[in-house]
């Protein structure tokens, strides 16, 4: 049987990007012999380390070689048939790539630039995979439509919960039941910091560990405030329960003001303060919200502790459905990428 080349254009070759490259030349000898699929990066752009195409393909390992010696693609070999520098949009629109991989930085308020990205690889007959959750939140029955109307997918399993398929659980294999309610653990950051509040440490030094690790960003107002929740929250009611919310929909409240005090308190009333992303519909309304919730130690989300997420999805058939698993890391971030690739 004669292998399927995908060609793959990816924007942004960050933690993400990067990690889908080495799963890239990990998994390649294995997906050809068992899925009779070659993927290929074709194409990266990023304005710090430059752009690179070329249409049979670049060496993934050339790629890391080069960014070892200076952080840029400068030192990457000239071949004929190579391109430097090409622009994002020209790049997207204009190189051989079947499916676009936007990887760069998350805007919750334009989605930029990711969201032209988007526009412009669907527009030109591009699919479009991304773990990018502006462009999703904001803009998702655009692109939808957008991608119908040019008879290509977009797709984005990696925007809640990393590669841990929360999405497609619901999409696919809970096809024909009835959601009625998600409750979700969809920020690691706080369940990792409100984790060390309830081993003993106060706010601050939970704050401050999760920084050192690298969880948490120097300005972690995103997660701490739970902005980065009420985005995953947007895309799955929009993306999965058929729900048409807009950001200001959402009532968010975050951990910042929960005290050693309350997590104290919650430990010895045998419940657990966790930072729960909520929609649910019922006599025709919805509602949505991301906030602390009490609960009680029987909730299976009162179980996930660290930086591990869940989602708990209520269902007419078959009653509560939870999964629990990695939501962030670069490797994990890219398996969802490469779920999304193949199912393409
Ligand atoms: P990084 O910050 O590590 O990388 C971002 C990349 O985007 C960099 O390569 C950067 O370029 C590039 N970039 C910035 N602006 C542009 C632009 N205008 N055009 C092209 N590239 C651009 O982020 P991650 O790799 O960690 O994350 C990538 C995406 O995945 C983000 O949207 C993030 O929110 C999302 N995500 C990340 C997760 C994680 O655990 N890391 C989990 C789930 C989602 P340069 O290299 O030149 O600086």
């Amino acid at each position: 049987m004669k292998n399927t080349i995908h060609r793959i254009a990816l924007i942004g070759f960050g933690t993400v990007g990067q990690s889908l490259a080495k799963i890239i030349a990990a998994k390649n000898a294995d997906l050809k012999q068992l899925r009779h699929t070659e993927l290929r990066i074709v194409a990266i752009a990023t304005p710090g380390k430059g752009s690179l195409y070329h249409p049979d393909g670049l060496d993934i390992s050339a790629l890391f070689t080069a960014l070892e010696k200076d952080g840029t693609f400068a030192g990457y070999p000239d071949s004929a048939g190579l391109e430097r520098g090409m622009d994002n949009l020209p790049l997207i629109r204009d190189t051989n790539a079947d499916t676009v991989v936007e990887v760069s930085h998350t805007d919750m308020n334009s989605g930029q630039p990711a969201l032209d990205h988007c526009r412009t690889a669907l527009a030109h007959g591009k699919n479009v995979v991304t773990s990018n959750k502006g462009p999703v939140a904001l803009a998702y029955a655009d692109l939808s439509a957008l991608a119908a109307a040019n008879g290509v997918r977009f797709l984005f399993e990696s925007t809640v919960t990393a590669g841990t398929p929360s999405l497609r659980l619901a999409r696919r294999a809970l096809a024909g039941n009835e959601i009625t309610e998600m409750r979700g653990i969809l920020n690691g950051t706080t369940n990792f910091i409100l984790s060390e509040m309830e081993a003993g440490k106060s706010y601050a030094d939970a704050l401050a560990q999760a920084q050192s690790l690298g969880y948490a960003e120097a300005d972690p107002t995103a997660d701490v405030e739970g902005i980065d929740a009420l985005a995953k929250v947007l895309i799955i009611a929009n993306t999965v329960m058929g729900c048409a919310l807009k950001k200001d929909e959402i009532s968010c409240r975050g951990i910042s003001h929960l005290t050693a005090d309350d997590i104290a308190a919650a430990k010895a009333a045998g419940k657990r303060w966790k930072l729960i992303g909520q929609v649910k519909k019922a006599g025709g309304q919805t509602t949505a919200s991301v906030q602390p919730v009490l609960l009680p130690l029987s909730d299976p989300l009162a179980q996930v502790m660290g930086t591990t997420n869940a989602v708990t999805y209520r269902t007419d058939l078959l009653g509560d459905v939870t999964l629990i698993g990695a939501g962030a890391g670069g490797i994990e971030t890219a398996a969802g990428l490469l779920a999304d690739i193949l199912a393409i």
